[in-house]
């Protein structure tokens, strides 16, 4: 019935999530409110790792990419279900180490990293460092040689795959700010140089060719291109690549129109493709690494919001507006994302107006839909926007000088707050006069 299958309506005609209403939470926590289900992010993990498990004898890591949202409660749940970390800044490597997590165990991306973050990770030392150009390569090699260290390194590559997705999102075709090309030779003489660094180990090849995404074909195209490669390399260099980083970018289901392919059917799709191109070339089977952020966090939250004005314009539109907007949710005026509304104090209601989800920022783009259908609106009811689990808390700002809204998990029934709301106070914290 909703999009996410933690949802449910109670004998109140209340929305809940989890099993706990989200009227009740509203009224606990205040509103705008961001809901998490602990339950469905650990499913969500689950199924990753063990389809790596089932369809490829166990011969891989699923890593959370932290991005999608990162906070200490996340790391700790993402680490009690013994899965690795991509992180891509020092604020998220951060969070991470000061959650416990252990530091073997998280790749660190970015396609511009400063020598400060690349320091960190030395001196923490994180599991891999995935290189995206030449200068940070060299970099990287002159700052571990300060240390005598030996950083484990993958290399970023673009395989020249065009996935159909948003082209905000699109990361994996030669014209793209991340990683060093396939097609230009770019990537190869990356690896032929690093294999001459004593400071470096190129451990593996990592790939991201895009975000929410719903066809198998483009990453059964990615693992392909990039098992070539492997071939190549081992050809031409004599040395194994021992771990293939197939990235994140899996669909999820924010409207009723999306239809998502079943977690575990990449995996069963790429290790089929793995194996039988590392038999056709003869070299080792990788150590295969996938990196969903989205598909676990998404469709776990929802956001809540009060309702205040209501705008009906004769013959144009009617505007509802809601207590937060770009300065919580910036992926409508981001991307013009679409998402799956409901009356939360009225769910059981049919949607029987068509109007514009309004935000309170000064900007004419910011909205959270337009043209939505939703059930009768009035100001003071509660507006409940589906799977914002990822890119919503992780992207809120202060535009307006906004507070960002607490975080409440929701875990066996039960809720609990992970991340205060910020307080007004919180905003000035660091301003000085
Ligand atoms: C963003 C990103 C991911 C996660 O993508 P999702 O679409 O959230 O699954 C994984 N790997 C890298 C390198 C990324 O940049």
């Amino acid at each position: 019935m909703f999009v996410s299958k933690n949802l449910n309506i109670n004998t109140k005609n209340h929305l809940t999530i989890g099993g706990c209403d989200t009227v009740a939470l509203a009224e606990k926590y205040g509103t705008p409110l961001y809901v998490m289900d602990e339950d469905l992010i650990r499913e969500n993990c689950r199924l990753y790792r063990d389809s790596i498990d089932r369809f490829y004898n166990g011969n891989g890591l699923v890593l959370y990419a932290n991005k999608a949202f990162c906070s200490l409660a996340m790391c700790r749940i993402i680490n009690e279900e013994s899965l690795g970390m991509d992180v891509v800044s020092g604020g998220e490597l951060y969070t991470a180490l000061k959650a416990g997590f252990p530091a073997e165990k998280i790749y660190f991306h970015g396609n511009n990293k400063t020598p400060d973050e690349l320091e960190m990770a030395l001196k923490h030392r994180v599991g891999r460092i995935v290189v995206d150009h030449f200068s940070e390569l060299e970099l990287l090699n002159q700052l571990a040689s300060k240390t005598g260290q030996v950083a484990d390194i993958l290399f970023r590559i673009k395989p020249g795959i065009d996935a159909h997705t948003h082209s905000y999102v699109m990361t994996g075709q030669i014209d793209s700010k991340f990683g060093v090309a396939l097609e230009t030779g770019e990537a190869f003489e990356i690896i032929r140089k690093a294999h001459e660094m004593e400071h470096v180990r190129v451990v593996g090849v990592h790939c991201h060719i895009g975000s929410q995404i719903f066809d198998l074909k483009p990453f059964e195209q990615a693992a392909n291109v990039m098992m070539q490669f492997i071939a190549e390399v081992k050809e031409k260099l004599g040395f194994t690549i021992e771990e293939l980083n197939l990235g994140g970018g899996y669909g999820i289901q924010y409207t009723p129109g999306d239809h998502p392919i079943a977690y575990d059917k990449y995996m069963e799709a790429v290790s089929r493709v793995v194996k039988e191109s590392a038999e056709k070339h003869s070299v080792a089977l990788p150590k295969i690494l996938m990196e969903p952020g989205r598909s676990i966090a998404a469709p776990a939250g929802i956001t809540l919001y009060t309702i205040g004005a209501v705008k009906e314009i004769p013959n144009v539109r009617k505007y509802v507006s809601v207590d937060g907007g770009m300065c919580d949710n910036p992926r409508y005026i981001l991307y013009e994302s679409e998402y799956d509304f409901q009356l939360a104090n009225k769910a059981g209601d049919p949607k029987t107006e068509v109007v514009t989800i309004a935000g309170r920022c000064c900007e004419s783009g910011d909205l959270l839909g337009k043209d939505i259908s939703l059930q009768k609106a009035q100001s003071g009811d509660l507006l409940a926007v589906l799977a914002t689990g990822a890119y919503n808390y992780s992207m809120a700002s202060h535009y307006n000088r906004i507070p960002n809204p607490a975080v409440v998990m929701i875990k066996n029934g039960t809720d609990r707050l992970v991340v205060r709301r910020e307080s007004y106070d919180d905003l000035i914290k660091n301003d000085l006069i």
